[in-house]
């Protein structure tokens, strides 16, 4: 199959520039607090600060995906002659332990680059280090195209369920127009659309779209027809269909 380019977004980490203060957790967590900046806490953040206080080392870790089950086996790191948890350095939020885990729901955290509308300049945790230690990058590489259809149609399934195939189509064929602005009306479709044809480009994600909805908007359109019908016969059956039809007309004459 053929390969296509995908952008992606990196923090590189320079481990040796962080004095362990913080900082990054604490804005981190507040930016994602509900409402923003309401709240911070760190345990609440995306990123978390691994120390080795007697040494003064410290190293930011990213949290990554979510597994549903430990690892068969672990990895031990000695760095300095300090032996670290099999786990520090580990980005998974998985069931074995409770990091990267949100505290009170056990819902797990994954780093987000902080994706929003209208998209940041760089991430929050990198805006907030004063010591440069995280440094923002966006990256070019080739991946099989297969590789992108199948992480394009997962997320934008996951879309679909939640918001339904009309309003995703909508908010795609909206970003192709000239006049097109961000817009805050359903934020969630807007930032992981948006964040697909950053990687992707607009053109590609749009073509994946409109395959996978052609069938689910027909049959949309089908059931709001169904149910608009079904509303007329109920109108007509109480008020009669004279005074229904009057009111239809009144109602086109005005406007
Ligand atoms: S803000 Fe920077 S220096 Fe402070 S803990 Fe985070 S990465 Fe380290
Ligand atoms: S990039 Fe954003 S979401 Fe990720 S750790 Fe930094 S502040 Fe948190």
């Amino acid at each position: 199959m053929a390969k296509i380019l995908k952008k992606t977004k990196i923090i590189k980490v320079d481990a040796d520039k962080c004095t362990g203060c913080r900082t990054c957790e604490i804005i981190c967590s507040a930016f994602h607090a509900t409402p923003r900046y309401s709240s911070n806490s760190p345990a609440k953040a995306r990123i978390q600060i691994i120390t080795d206080r007697l040494n003064d080392k410290w190293l930011p870790v990213f949290a990554g995906e979510y597994v549903p089950a430990e690892c068969m086996g672990r990895t031990k790191y000695i760095i300095d002659g300090k032996e670290y948890d099999d786990c520090d350095f580990c980005r998974a939020a998985c069931p074995s332990r409770d990091l990267f885990k949100e505290p009170d729901s056990g819902f797990p955290l994954k780093c987000d680059m902080c994706e929003d509308v209208p998209p940041q300049e760089e991430p929050m945790c990198v805006q907030w280090c004063i010591n440069d230690v995280l440094i923002y990058e966006e990256i070019e590489e080739e991946v099989e195209e297969e590789e992108a259809l199948q992480d394009i149609e997962a997320k934008v399934q996951l879309l679909i369920d939640k918001y339904g195939a009309r309003d995703v189509v909508e908010k795609i064929t909206r970003m192709t127009r000239d006049d097109y602005d961000e817009e805050v009306e359903q934020e969630e479709i807007e930032i992981r659309l948006r964040s697909l044809v950053d990687q992707y480009g607009l053109e590609y994600v749009r073509n994946i779209i409109a395959r996978m909805t052609r069938g689910d908007h027909e049959e949309e359109a089908v059931r709001e027809q169904e149910e608009l019908e079904k509303k007329l016969h109920t109108l007509v059956d109480k008020y009669g269909l004279e005074f229904v039809m009057d009111k239809i007309t009144r109602m086109t004459q005005k406007g």
